[in-house]
């Protein structure tokens, strides 16, 4: 059985990304001395930005940043006013009582308050070449807004996989840099919306290919060339590739919560538009947990703030800011 701390917790933040590492900066700078859960579950602590390379795209880092390098600077940040961080998976928590409980693998607590900020996850497709110590971030990525201005994709063709919003917009950022871009769709019909599909067929630089999948990354150092099937025709052909971007949707990891904060039909946490309020009182969300539009660092970090703002003025309500 896990160990519980005997006090109760202000506010306790689950999730170590920058919406949780921001939720606390503030948090612990109002004096509410909060807990952060710095989990596994989706793979390394400090969430997706710990799989990028460089994060261009953040104001304030003019020459760039990596991304561990970044949240490790979030996590400094955090700890400097008083955040404890505790290294272990939430594996559940118990809203259905007031202190909320928090069990973690190893550690359990109780909290007047909390922040959910555990992320989402993109889907990434097993094919061959494509993973961890093949093309995996060597032309292979999840996240065109992220890593598509990179010098290896300059001038390239490039091949999007999906055929929803993501996909287009990806597919369009995609050509400020590639020769040309091939969106690689399963079906024969766009889940994308329709002035999103539009918007992609009408672009000159970008090319969807129907019912098709890739089947094969292959290159050198880094990604030269696709292998894609026509699942209509059955006909395989190989082309000259810079990269592979999956732009297939996102999986919030939501698990634990076990059914008690309302999520949305696509899975992510619905909160009161402009707030991160949940249906619960006392619990909000933050980052791209409750976010399927923008999933930016920037927007996870200023909904952290937001979180922490509210769950400050939650408490104050509940005069259990000196509790
Ligand atoms: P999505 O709408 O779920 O679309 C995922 C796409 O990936 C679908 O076309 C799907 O194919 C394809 N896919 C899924 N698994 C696959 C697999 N194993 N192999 C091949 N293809 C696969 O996800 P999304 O595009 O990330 O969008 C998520 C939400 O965010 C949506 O509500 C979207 O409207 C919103 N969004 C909005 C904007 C915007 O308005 N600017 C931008 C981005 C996202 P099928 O169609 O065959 O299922």
């Amino acid at each position: 059985m896990p160990e519980a701390e005997s006090a109760v917790e202000k506010v306790v933040i689950i999730g170590s990304g920058p919406a949780g590492y921001t939720a606390a900066i503030y948090a612990a700078r109002a004096m509410l001395a909060p807990i952060l859960y710095e989990g596994f579950f989706s793979g390394i602590a400090g969430g997706q930005l710990m799989t990028t390379t460089d994060v261009e795209n953040y104001p304030g880092f003019p020459d760039g940043v990596t991304g561990p390098e970044m949240m490790g600077f979030f996590r400094k940040q955090s700890e400097r006013f008083g955040t404890k961080v505790i290294q272990d998976d939430v594996v559940s928590i118990d809203l259905s009582v007031r202190p909320f409980k928090i069990e973690g693998k190893r550690q359990s607590c109780e909290a007047h308050s909390i922040i959910i900020s555990t992320g989402a996850m993109a889907r990434r497709l097993e094919i061959k070449g494509a993973g961890e110590g093949e093309f995996w971030q060597k032309g292979v990525t999840a996240c065109a807004v992220c890593d598509g201005a990179m010098p290896i994709f300059r001038d390239k063709d490039l091949y999007v996989v999906g055929g929803g919003d993501s996909a287009m917009e990806e597919g369009l950022y995609l050509t400020k840099f590639g020769s040309h871009v091939y969106i690689v769709h399963r079906r024969d019909e766009l889940r994308a919306s329709k002035i999103m599909g539009d918007r992609a067929k009408a672009h000159p630089k970008v090319t969807i290919l129907w019912d098709s999948v890739i089947e094969e990354v292959s290159g050198g150092s880094v990604v030269e060339g696709v292998t894609i099937k026509n699942l209509k025709t059955g006909e395989v052909s190989d082309k000259a590739a810079g990269g592979l971007f999956f732009a297939i949707g996102h999986d919030p990891n939501t698990k634990f919560l076990g059914g008690q904060i309302d999520l949305l039909d696509n899975g992510y946490i619905k909160v009161k538009p402009g707030t991160t309020e949940t249906n619960v009182a006392g619990v909000f969300a933050a980052g791209d947990v409750q976010d399927f539009s923008y999933k930016q660092a920037v927007t996870a970090a200023g909904s952290g703030c937001m979180a922490a703002l509210d769950a400050e003025r939650y408490l104050a309500a509940q005069e259990l800011v000196h509790a």
